[in-house]
């Protein structure tokens, strides 16, 4: 129930539904394709939109790939997916029911503006790490990027999620960063900007699946996994205050606001992905705060 309560009411939703199925029936083949995508029941909770996580809800005996990717299905009905910050055209999920027969569906996938943000007094040694230490940045991310290859089979992404922490936001995701006046790589996720030893809590529930405390470029890290390959990755922490292996509520702490790592101030840094596709937390808050 948690993921709709922004979403449109029941008879609304139903309309929606009534109108995918309409379409489906007028542009798919007039056979057992319209079958499968009824039997399906697909429903998607928000628009597909670059840098979204998209929430559904489908019949728990099909089974969803998307971009040929598995996107599980829990037992429920829950399902998760992800659209990266640059992918353009359309989406495409592969429907299967029961009885093993396959539809696809597409839907096309909305652009979004990004800004450019830019950063002077970067420490150049941060901006271009010295060579001895990139072995040592290789490392520290492949760390992170084998955590979020993990598919655990828990729809702790379909609660609402909180606010990890209460600020200003200083960075949104997607941004091009200019630091010193050299263009990086986009900023993929959202800064939220607080004093060193600010608590920060987990958005949403989760199993820690990875803690460091002082990698070069993110400082103290910990990743939460919400099942089915969405995982939260928090960087920057002055301390961290859960273990890996450790299952958290929303709303319980897991460390402190920090300026570890490559940064010029202290904030919390929240990367939201499925599997590697880096997404974007910030539509999943509540406008309230925004
Ligand atoms: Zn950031």
């Amino acid at each position: 129930m948690p993921i709709f309560d922004s979403c449109p009411s029941a008879p609304v939703r139903h309309l929606l539904l009534a109108a995918a199925a309409t379409l489906l029936a007028t542009t798919a083949p007039a056979f057992a394709s319209s079958t499968v995508a009824e039997r399906c029941r697909l429903a998607l909770s928000v628009p597909v939109e670059q840098g979204r996580l998209i929430l559904g809800r489908a019949d728990p005996a099909c089974r969803i790939r998307v971009g040929g990717r598995e996107a599980r299905v829990s037992a429920d009905g829950h399902f998760a997916f992800g659209i990266g910050r640059d992918a353009t055209g359309k989406i495409e999920l592969e429907l299967t029911d029961a009885a093993g027969r396959r539809t696809v569906e597409s839907r096309p996938i909305a652009t979004r503006r990004f800004a450019v943000q830019r950063i002077d007094g970067v420490p150049p040694a941060m901006v271009e790490p010295p060579p001895e230490i990139a072995a040592r940045i290789a490392r520290e991310r492949a760390a992170i990027a084998a955590v979020r290859a993990r598919d655990d089979d828990r729809a702790d992404f379909a609660e609402a999620f909180i606010w990890p922490v209460r600020g200003r936001v200083s960075g949104v995701y997607g941004s091009q960063r200019v630091f010193n006046g050299i263009p990086r790589a986009p900023h993929m996720g959202l800064d939220i900007a607080a004093p060193t030893g600010t608590p920060i809590v987990a958005p949403a529930p989760g199993i820690v699946t990875f803690v460091q405390p002082d990698q070069y470029l993110n400082g103290g890290v910990v990743v939460l996994d919400h099942g089915h390959g969405i995982s939260s990755t928090f960087i920057h922490l002055h301390r961290i205050d859960v273990a890996v292996g450790d299952r958290v509520a929303a709303g319980d702490p897991i460390g402190q606001v920090g300026a570890t790592g490559r940064t010029t101030g202290p904030h919390l840094h929240w990367g939201l992905n499925w599997f590697d596709v880096a997404l974007d937390p910030w539509p999943l808050l509540p406008a309230l705060r925004r």
